[in-house]
């Protein structure tokens, strides 16, 4: 059986391409058999059978709305879903630590199992309405470490995207050495259940409802983590070999700290332990300097980098444009602030015209950081060319709500997903072949139900503060 999702407009960010009246032929199995127009893959599908009684082909009609990959998001933090209408008492952080403090160590040392499985399906369900189909988690839950990444994991079977999952380890509560043992017992049982091969670190197979899950090691930050820890995690890399997810120069403070304390900046740090490399992730890099830029490109070291996030707590602008020229693969999260990558990246142009006072940059960038560079991090993660569209490789695909009021063509399709796409709801989103949000309908859970109990779930967590 094929099913052909067509007669939408195509836009193919990775490929600078638009097909008008476009679509894409897929298998069972979910694996893209072709992208073009709607009538052309008709034709193809007679020339893939050659015998008319077998033909079997289901047509997806998108009824003229738009098309696009599956996006990304490299950079967020379920647990953090029940921060949401939360109320702290005698709230008042002076600086980025404060913040920490008075809200997200406290936080998160308060999650039991049950909220953060909760706090995971809730963030998943809000990624899946925006369209992103493949997740970069970075989880913390200093009061219940051990096992909490499976709870994770049950939700990304349950909402059936693919999620790259990670427990940040610290040392902030002396907690580090349980924070890698809830690492490696993650990523092993992973192995172990799926291949029982350790060399190959990609997770590529359907379970439950459809979640694909990999797995990074964690860290919280350099200023939370010892060198006794820094060392076993670099073991861990090297055993598994997999890449390394921590949070990087978010606030001068981190920089500051390390200098202090070891008398070098956070990436020379990092780099001494042997942590970077291309499937490793560093968030922010917003204080970062130019030899750490130097160090990042030389090591093809990830950076994932989170405007509103950084807006929002005041730290500074990363110099994304810089760490571009430098040849650093420079992505795009949200830090759990939203899960809406569109928003993000027109955020992102945004910041940088107005803290450069310059306002013809940055637009191109913040696109092409969303669709291509977001894709390269998942490709060095996953080993995978997922949320492109690529003949051979599963179908991850958007439809948007958004039927243009201004022609689209392939040179100006960047001003039509930051001005017009994101403003549009998401229609229906396909992991893997799979339809997962169907006209605006979640298709293999009740969503309303999970919603209902989250509800009281949070409510009851809240009491804790
Ligand atoms: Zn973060």
């Amino acid at each position: 059986m094929f099913t052909l999702l067509g007669n939408g407009i195509l836009i193919d960010p990775f490929n600078n391409k638009v097909i008008d009246n476009g679509g894409i032929l897929y298998n069972e199995e979910g694996t893209i058999l072709g992208i073009d127009t709607t009538d052309n893959l008709r034709k193809k599908v007679f020339e893939l059978t050659k015998d008319e009684k077998k033909l079997y082909l289901k047509i997806f009609d998108v009824k003229g709305k738009t098309i696009l990959p599956g996006m990304v998001c490299a950079h967020h933090h379920f647990y953090s879903s029940f921060a949401r209408g939360l109320g702290i008492k005698n709230y008042n952080p002076k600086n980025f630590v404060q913040i920490l403090d008075q809200l997200w160590w406290k936080l998160d040392n308060k999650l039991s199992k049950e909220e953060i499985y909760y706090s995971a399906i809730v963030a998943l369900i809000d990624c899946l309405r925006r369209g992103v189909t493949t997740v970069i988690d970075h989880h913390e839950s200093q009061s219940c470490q051990i096992g909490s990444l499976e709870q994770i994991k049950k939700a990304v079977d349950i909402v059936g995207l693919r999620a790259s999952l990670c427990l940040g380890v610290s040392d902030r509560y002396g907690n580090g050495i349980e924070g890698l043992k809830e690492s490696e017992d993650f990523i092993s049982n992973l192995r172990g259940s799926i291949f029982n091969i350790k060399e190959k670190s990609v997770y590529d197979k359907r379970i439950s409802a459809g979640g694909i899950i990999n797995a990074m090691l964690g860290l919280h930050a350099s200023f939370t983590v010892e060198d006794k820890t820094l060392k076993e995690v670099a073991k861990l890399k090297e055993k598994y070999n997999v890449g390394v997810h921590a949070h990087c120069g978010e606030d001068l403070s981190d920089e500051e700290e390390c200098i202090k304390k070891y008398g070098i900046r956070v990436v020379e740090r990092f780099n001494n332990y042997g942590l970077l490399g291309n499937k490793t992730i560093l968030a922010h890099c917003v204080h970062i300097d130019e030899k750490e830029m130097k160090i990042l490109s030389d090591t093809k070291t990830n950076v994932v980098v989170n405007p509103e996030s950084n807006m929002n707590n005041a730290v500074g602008c990363a110099d994304v444009l810089k760490m571009l020229d430098y040849g650093i693969n420079v992505g795009l999260g949200t830090d759990a602030m939203s899960s809406d990558m569109l928003s993000t990246a027109r955020t992102l142009f945004l910041m940088q015209r107005h803290i450069k006072q310059n306002s013809t940059i940055g637009f191109v960038e913040s696109v092409d950081m969303l669709f291509k560079n977001n894709t390269k991090i998942v490709e060095n993660i996953f080993g995978k060319e997922y949320n492109k569209f690529k003949v051979g490789e599963y179908l991850d695909a958007v439809v948007f709500n958004y039927i243009p009021p201004t022609p689209v063509t392939e040179n100006n399709f960047y001003g039509h997903l930051l001005y017009g796409v994101l403003y549009s709801s998401v229609d229906t989103v396909i992991v893997n072949g799979k339809i997962l949000l169907k006209e605006g309908q979640v298709e293999n859970f009740s969503e309303k139900d999970i919603l209902k109990e989250s509800r009281v779930v949070a409510e009851k967590f809240w009491e804790k503060f």
